[in-house]
């Protein structure tokens, strides 16, 4: 089983689900030439895809286009069932950083079949996640900075004052689906500037006052 911690408040959760929102930037939205959607777009992504600061992501022999999307992260502590937005912040344990790897080339191929693309967003490594810092640290989970450099030069930063659906409203319209549990993880969504790695990078996702996130690359090599 995989666990998140919140070292500050010496913490530990097994991780449930991770639910990710999709296209939940207009820019993102328009760099992928996708449409703006009417209700968040949402996937999941396996618990056993998660890896932490300073593990390696491997890119499946089956893409030669892995992509970068850096995200802000949410951990449900006290969940439910149709939280309303009005008190959907008080169900998040912590938040911190991640990095939702996508195999663009083998979305945009089963996509374009109309097929399930699980497989592009929840490979083994698919999930860096920085430790979680609690909602203390965060006053306003709608004024953070999401900046995600490759070898040292920034590539994707954006403010979460831009998503969409706020978090608050995440979480309400996701606990309207899935009862929300302990332990669970919410990706939020990315803003523009996603763009492609190679074996060999290192990608640094940070979010001010929530974490920072040292990550390298790989390639299967069979
Ligand atoms: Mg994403």
């Amino acid at each position: 089983m995989q666990t998140v911690t919140i070292p500050s408040q010496d913490m530990e959760f097994l991780v449930g689900k991770i639910l990710c929102i999709g296209r939940n930037y207009v820019d993102h939205i328009q760099e992928l030439g996708n449409e703006v959607p009417t209700a968040p777009v949402v996937f999941s992504k396996p618990a056993s895809s998660l890896i932490h600061n300073g593990d390696v992501v491997v890119i499946p022999s089956m893409s030669a286009q892995c992509h970068y999307e850096a995200e802000l992260a949410v951990l449900i502590g006290d969940g439910g069932k149709n939280i309303p937005e009005s008190q959907a912040l008080a169900a998040v344990a912590g938040y911190a950083v991640a990095i939702d790897m996508t195999l663009r080339d083998v979305q945009d191929r089963l996509k374009g079949k109309g097929l399930p693309w699980d497989i592009a967003k929840g490979f083994d490594t698919a999930c860096p996640l920085s430790d979680f810092v609690p909602t203390e640290c965060v006053k306003d989970p709608q004024d953070l900075t999401i900046t995600l450099s490759v070898n040292g030069e920034v590539r994707q930063q954006g403010a979460t004052s831009l998503m969409i659906n706020s978090v608050a409203k995440i979480i309400s319209y996701l606990s309207s689906i899935f009862t929300l549990e302990e332990g669970d993880i919410i990706l939020t969504g990315t803003p523009a500037g996603v763009g492609q790695v190679v074996a060999g990078d290192t990608m640094v996702a940070s979010i001010d006052g929530v974490g920072s996130l040292t990550i390298g690359v790989t390639q299967q090599s069979f």
